[in-house]
């Protein structure tokens, strides 16, 4: 069987240049691999996505050289490739676990919420753990709260351990009890990442996920739920995020960063490969190539952070 890897870009804002390494990776996997690749758009938070960051995200891709098999516009045997036309598969899932009891009613405000502290490392997809204050309300208070208040749906994190090997980072492991019971459908009716992504996954047959760091700690959580479902889990991977010199991530906030500014900035797309493939180590030093060039090259990186210091960014922009 082929291995089906995948790129999820979420169209609330433009790429950026971490966007680009994470998509270019994956491309670079699955082509190295003699694999698949499914572009999917990632817009199930409809007060945020936008229809036209997904057309400019599809067009800053081509740009770079990325192709993929299946996608949005190309359609394919997983159709469609767009989340927020996904919600009966999402919905479906969720009433599996809750047939299952593994979901609760929370009726925990953002602001109930606000005062707990975050994991100290930075790197939490999820914000603080949730210290499970609704969990044990008995029916009554249930019915008491209900009457003035639309809850969430909280998935129940698994007691014990949770190990994975991640294929860049290596042995993984998770307390399931302490990431907290984690949203999978908000009070707007809004489905979580958390579900839209491992369902997406499972249904289109994504063998390998290679995405940015800053997700590794959803992987716990996503695993628990390929359990809960019964679904097969894919192999993760995790590349390391774009950072500065003082550490600090590179964010779609550098709007100079984005691929969209780079093109109108005239910096040739050979040169931004360049640039992250030296950064990776698939080349000694920055030099502008092509993507099918580095298929060969191609290995994975090691580590959380990779640094993006002031003489990267001048040979970037070099002309
Ligand atoms: N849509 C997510 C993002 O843009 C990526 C999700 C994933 O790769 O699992 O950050």
């Amino acid at each position: 069987m082929a291995r089906r890897g995948r790129f999820a870009p979420t169209p609330s804002g433009l790429l950026h240049i971490g966007n680009a390494f994470a998509a270019a990776a994956a491309w670079l996997q699955m082509r190295q691999s003699g694999g698949e690749i499914a572009l999917r758009m990632e817009d199930i938070d409809k007060a945020r996505a936008r229809p036209a960051f997904a057309e400019q995200i599809l067009d800053d891709l081509r740009w770079l050289g990325l192709d993929w098999d299946e996608g949005p516009r190309e359609g394919g045997p997983h159709a469609p490739y767009v989340q927020s036309r996904r919600e009966a598969m999402y919905e479906e899932a969720l009433e599996q676990l809750k047939e299952e009891g593994r979901l609760y009613p929370c009726y925990c405000s953002r602001s109930d919420l606000a005062s707990l502290a975050s994991a100290p490392h930075g790197l939490a997809s999820e914000g603080a753990a949730y210290p499970g204050f609704c969990r044990g309300l008995t029916a009554e208070e249930r019915k008491i709260k209900a009457a003035d208040k639309t809850p969430s749906q909280r998935f129940v994190m698994p007691e014990g351990a949770i190990a994975f090997e991640d294929g860049w980072l290596g042995p993984q492991l998770f307390e399931g009890a302490a990431l907290g019971d984690f949203v999978v459908k908000r009070a707007d009716g809004m489905f979580s990442y958390q579900l839209a992504v491992t369902v997406d996954d499972a249904t289109m047959g994504i063998t390998d996920v290679l995405r940015g760091a800053d997700l590794l700690d959803s992987t716990p959580r996503q695993l628990a739920l390929y359990r809960a479902l019964g679904l097969k889990a894919p192999e993760f991977a995790h590349l390391p995020l774009l950072a500065d010199a003082d550490g600090v991530r590179l964010s779609k906030r550098d709007k100079s960063l984005t691929l969209a500014s780079l093109r109108e900035g005239g910096v040739a797309p050979e040169r931004l490969l360049g640039l992250l493939a030296a950064m990776a180590g698939w080349i000694d030093r920055p030099e502008p190539v092509e993507l099918r060039e580095l298929v060969p090259l191609f290995a994975p990186v090691r580590g959380q952070r990779l640094v993006f210091g002031k003489d990267l960014r001048s040979w970037l922009f070099k002309q």
